[in-house]
């Protein structure tokens, strides 16, 4: 292994977002290519929004997309606990050798103090920061404070007139100015560390050499530098990779659709495809190949084609992809993916016997080309689901038509006859049976054909028609034959 050690460090507050998985990617494929290691830390500092739910969520989902992780939550390592919570004597250990050393010191500014101060600052045109009020009392002022029943945070003693640089991986040279930060607070008046500060402490302790993550972290970075340059630790290599937009140019939110991995894969979506697609977000490989298993992510990529402008979240183009691995799917495969939306409209047990295997595996089977995920099975069963036949609104006139023509009557009804007659229904001997129609009627391909399929579903276009009438059932298929001329109504 090199000594390379990247991390992702999500809060668990939510269902995981795709953002995250993004990054979470860019990390695991880095350490992956390097021969690096990979941790999962959980960053649950914020003790309102943090959830075990949460947490389980983002390990299920990053085992889903096939991100497994070198060190951290549940498989230990040397640097644990990887929970923060869990780690709140070593930022004690540190909290106190900054104190001791008149790096950091004790606040008792109240909320409402603070406020005011701010209030001030703005009204005089100027960007508020901290004014500095506690930073020298002495223990008497102290000792007073305490007695009123304040209890204190602890800030950052931030040096006046420094630039703050580093080259970014993504961002190149950025350099941000001491005099904007001010005193920030570290840890809070109940004793946890805000995220700044345990993020800092966390990635020197857990070696970290590497850190990638959201764009929206970039301003942090200056204060992230000057609690490592407090404590005299070495920063690590920082790489902020760009916000996910919509298509709309917005920051990507639940407007836009599924915002969580747990939604893509509800959805019948491939933990490869996911992958492949999330890759894309913001890296482009060197050629024009569009398609990479996780292995040739790994050979393919690197951090230098990591772009700088935000990434478009195309949801053709995810579809697109799934529809690619989907096509690798076998028929078991298929039917799996799509049976929870089969559920969902009532069209399959809990259970399944071999019959109900065979007929959900033809009905899948018989759409898969139409199927970019699996949920969108639910798009195409309507003719099953509902008794009687609609015909398709925009093309109605069109599809009376054909119904209209002469030969119709004798086509459905010989039809009607052969199939009540069929010993078994399967799509070869409905392909058989249309055949016969054929001779039987003397009529050719279209004129037996297209009665067929309008009377059966309403459409004059869709998959295999032997298929069609297979799934729908003699007695189905009979009823909606009888029943053909209540469409030119
Ligand atoms: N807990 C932070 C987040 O989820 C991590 C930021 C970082 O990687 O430093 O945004």
């Amino acid at each position: 292994m090199s000594s390379m050690k990247v991390r992702f460090a999500p809060s668990p507050t939510g269902p995981f977002h795709i953002g995250g998985a993004r990054s979470a990617l860019f990390n695991w494929l880095l350490a992956r290519k390097e021969g690096g290691s990979f941790i999962l830390r959980i960053e649950d500092t914020d003790l309102a929004r943090s959830t075990r739910e949460s947490e389980e969520n983002i390990k299920a989902s990053l085992q889903w997309l096939g991100m497994n992780w070198d060190e951290g939550i549940d498989v230990g390592g040397d640097n644990g606990p990887y929970r923060q919570t869990e780690r709140l004597s070593i930022y004690k250990e540190v909290t106190d050798r900054l104190l001791a050393e008149d790096k950091a010191y004790e606040c008792f500014c109240t909320n409402d103090e603070l406020e005011a101060v701010r209030e001030e600052q703005k009204n005089r045109g100027e960007t508020p920061k901290y004014n500095g009020r506690c930073s020298h009392l002495t223990e008497a002022e102290k000792e007073k404070f305490r007695a009123e029943g304040r209890t204190p945070t602890i800030r950052l003693r931030v040096p006046l007139n420094k630039t703050y640089a580093f080259d970014d991986m993504v961002r190149g040279h950025v350099s941000f100015e001491s005099n904007g930060v001010g005193d920030f607070v570290i840890v809070k008046s109940d004793g946890i560390p805000v995220y700044n500060f345990a993020v800092v402490v966390d990635d020197h302790t857990m070696d970290i050499t590497h850190v990638i993550r959201a764009e929206e972290h970039l301003s942090n970075t200056p204060r992230q530098m000057a609690i490592y340059e407090a404590l005299g630790w070495d920063t690590p290599v920082f790489g902020h990779i760009s916000l996910i937009l919509g298509k709309d140019y917005k920051k990507m939110s639940k407007r836009h659709g599924a915002t969580s991995v747990e939604q893509y894969k509800d959805l019948g979506y491939l933990p490869e495809a996911l992958v492949n697609f999330l890759a894309l977000l913001g890296w482009a490989p060197e050629g024009e190949e569009e398609f990479f298993t996780q292995d040739e992510l790994i050979k393919a990529f690197s951090m230098d084609r990591v772009a700088k402008n935000p990434a478009v979240f195309d949801i053709d183009k995810l579809n697109h992809i799934n529809f690619h691995y989907m096509k690798a799917l076998s028929d078991e495969e298929l039917l799996q993916l799509c049976l929870p939306h089969l559920q969902e409209v009532g069209l399959a047990k809990e259970t399944l016997n071999e019959d109900d295997k065979a007929r959900l595996t033809l009905l899948c089977t018989t759409f898969r080309d139409h199927l970019s995920f699996g949920a969108q099975i639910k798009d195409h069963v309507r003719f099953l689901l509902e008794d009687t036949v609609t015909l398709e609104k925009e093309a109605a006139e069109e599809l009376k038509q054909v119904l209209q023509e002469e030969t119709v009557a004798i086509v459905l009804d010989t039809f009607k006859t052969k199939l009540t007659e069929l010993d078994e229904l399967t799509p070869d001997t409905v392909k058989a049976t249309i055949k016969a129609v054929m001779k039987e009627t003397e009529l050719k391909g279209k004129s037996v054909f297209m009665p067929i399929r309008v009377a059966l579903t309403g459409q004059m276009h869709g998959p295999d028609l032997n298929n069609i009438v297979t799934l729908l059932g003699v007695q189905a298929a009979v009823s909606r034959l009888d029943n053909y001329t209540d469409l030119l109504k």
